[in-house]
C-alpha cells in the first residue's frame, strides 16, 4: 500500500476508484499479501515443516479459504459450520483440527464420522463424549488434548487463552490424568498435546515460556506424543511501526524444542496469515464540529468491523489522498450506530477532512468480515480480492431485502 502521486494504491489499483465502482463500505483483499504471508511463514519453519492449519474463525470466506487451500495448508476449525467450509474450500479432512471448548455431540459425530486429522480435547467431559460416539461406530478416533499451560500471552486480555483463569484447555494436573485415562481406552487414540496462549502476540517471550512449560508436561506424562499443537496468535503490526512478532526467535525456540522431542509441529495461525491482507474502504457521511475535537462520521459501524467496540483494538485510518493542510483539531473518527463504543481512533494533526472523502481503515483481513453482524438491520458489506491485477467479487453486498 502507498501513495501515487497522492492517492492510495493498494495491489497496484487506485483505491478510490474501487470505492467508486463498488461503493462502500467495502473490504478489499490483497491475494499477494495473503500468499507473501504464507510464504514467510513456511520460510521462518521451513527446517521443520509444520503442518499450518488456517484459523478458519478468522476469515470464513469460502472464496478466501480455496486460496488459502492452493498453499497446501490445512484448517483449524471451531464449530460444524467451520468444518462443512473448510470441507467445501476443498480442504482434506485429514489436514483439519477441532478446538473449541464447547463442541456438541452432534459436532463431535460428524468430525468423527470425516476422519479429521484430530480433534482437540478441552475437558475430560469431552473426551468421554467422544469416547462414547466412538464406541457407538466401533471406531479409534484420533485426539488431541489441550493444555492450558497458565502463561501470559501478554497481548489483550479479551484475546488471552492460556492463563489458569481463562476457560480454554485444562490444567497440568488434570492433563496428566487424562493422558492415562486415554491411553487405557479401546476407543481412543492420543496423538497431540495442543497449546493456545492468546491472539495478536508480538513478543516471542511468553511463546518460549509456553514450550518450557509443554516440555516439562511431556517429560511427567512420559507420553510419546507424535504431535505437538502450538496453536496460532503470531502477532502483527497494526501500528506500522514494525512491531510484528519476531519469527525468526520463535522458530529458533521451536527447533531447540524438536531436538529434545521428535515430534511433528502443528500452527494455527489466522491473524499472520489474512490480518495485513486487507483494507475496509468507506466514505465520510458527515463531519460533526465539537469543541475540542470534530467527529468524523463513517459509513462503516460496529457491524462491518466489530474489533474495535469489543477490544479497544485500534486500527490505523489513512485517507485515499493525501492533502497537506491539516486540521486544527482533533478527529474521532466513528460509525453511525447509537452505541457509545462505535468508535474507530481519536487522532492528532490528522490531514483536513471533507464530507464525502473516502477513508481505508488497515489491516482488517482477520477478525474483520467473519465478526461482522446486521445489527441495526444493516447490510453486511462487499469484498473484493485482487488478485494477478484482476478483481475477484468474494462476496456481494447484502440487499436490505434480504434483511427485511
Ligand atoms: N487456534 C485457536 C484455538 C484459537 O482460539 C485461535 C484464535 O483465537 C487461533 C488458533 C488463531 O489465532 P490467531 O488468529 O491469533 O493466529
Amino acid at each position: 500500500m502507498r501513495f501515487i502521486k497522492n492517492k492510495l494504491s493498494f495491489d497496484k489499483k487506485n483505491v478510490e476508484n474501487l470505492a467508486k465502482k463498488f461503493g462502500t463500505p467495502l473490504y478489499c483483499y490483497s491475494h499477494n499479501k495473503i500468499k507473501s504471508n504464507i510464504l514467510e511463514l513456511k520460510k521462518y519453519f521451513q527446517s521443520f515443516s509444520p503442518l499450518i492449519c488456517f484459523a478458519v474463525k478468522s476469515n470464513t470466506n469460502i472464496k478466501i479459504l480455496k486460496e488459502i487451500k492452493k498453499f497446501n495448508l490445512g484448517a483449524d476449525v471451531v464449530s460444524i459450520g467451520e468444518l462443512l467450509k473448510a470441507l467445501k474450500a476443498g480442504i482434506k479432512a485429514k489436514k483439519i483440527v477441532f478446538s473449541g471448548v464447547g463442541k456438541t455431540s452432534s459436532e463431535l459425530d460428524y468430525a468423527i464420522k470425516q476422519n479429521i486429522l484430530l480433534i482437540n480435547a478441552e475437558s475430560k467431559s469431552e473426551i468421554l463424549e467422544i469416547e462414547k460416539i466412538a464406541k457407538k461406530k466401533k471406531k479409534i478416533v484420533d485426539i488431541g488434548v489441550r493444555l492450558n499451560p497458565n502463561t501470559d500471552a501478554q497481548t489483550l486480555s479479551q484475546i488471552s487463552t492460556g492463563k489458569k483463569e481463562n476457560k480454554f484447555g485444562v490444567g497440568e494436573k488434570v492433563f496428566l490424568q487424562l493422558v492415562k485415562y486415554i491411553n487405557k481406552s479401546k476407543n481412543l487414540n492420543l496423538k497431540c498435546l495442543s497449546v493456545h496462549i492468546g491472539s495478536q502476540i508480538l513478543n516471542h517471550k511468553p511463546y518460549q515460556r509456553m514450550l518450557k512449560v509443554v516440555d516439562k508436561i511431556i517429560r511427567k506424562s512420559k507420553y510419546k506424543f507424535e504431535y505437538i499443537d502450538l496453536g496460532g496468535g503470531m502477532g502483527i503490526d497494526y501500528d506500522h511501526n514494525n512491531s510484528k512478532l519476531n519469527l525468526e526467535k520463535y522458530s529458533l525456540d521451536i527447533k531447540k524444542f524438536i531436538k529434545t522431542h521428535k515430534v511433528k509441529i502443528i500452527f494455527e495461525p489466522g491473524r499472520s496469515i489474512i490480518g495485513d491482507s486487507a483494507i475496509l474502504i468507506t466514505k465520510i457521511i458527515y463531519i460533526k464540529e465539537g469543541d475540542k475535537k470534530d467527529f468524523i462520521i463513517l459509513d462503516v459501524a460496529m457491524n462491518d468491523l466489530m474489533r474495535p467496540a469489543l477490544y479497544g483494538a485500534k486500527h490505523k485510518i489513512i485517507p485515499l489522498r493525501k492533502v497537506s493542510k491539516k486540521s486544527k483539531k482533533s478527529y474521532e473518527f466513528v460509525g453511525p450506530i447509537c452505541e457509545s463504543t462505535d468508535t474507530f481512533s481519536i487522532v492528532k494533526n490528522y490531514q483536513k477532512l471533507n464530507e464525502g472523502d473516502f477513508l481505508a481503515i488497515c489491516d482488517v483481513g482477520a477478525y474483520g468480515m467473519s465478526l461482522a453482524s446486521n445489527y441495526n438491520v444493516r447490510p453486511k458489506p462487499m469484498e473484493i480480492l485482487i488478485k494477478n491485477s484482476k478483481i475477484q467479487i468474494l462476496n456481494k453486498r447484502q440487499k436490505i431485502s434480504d434483511l427485511i
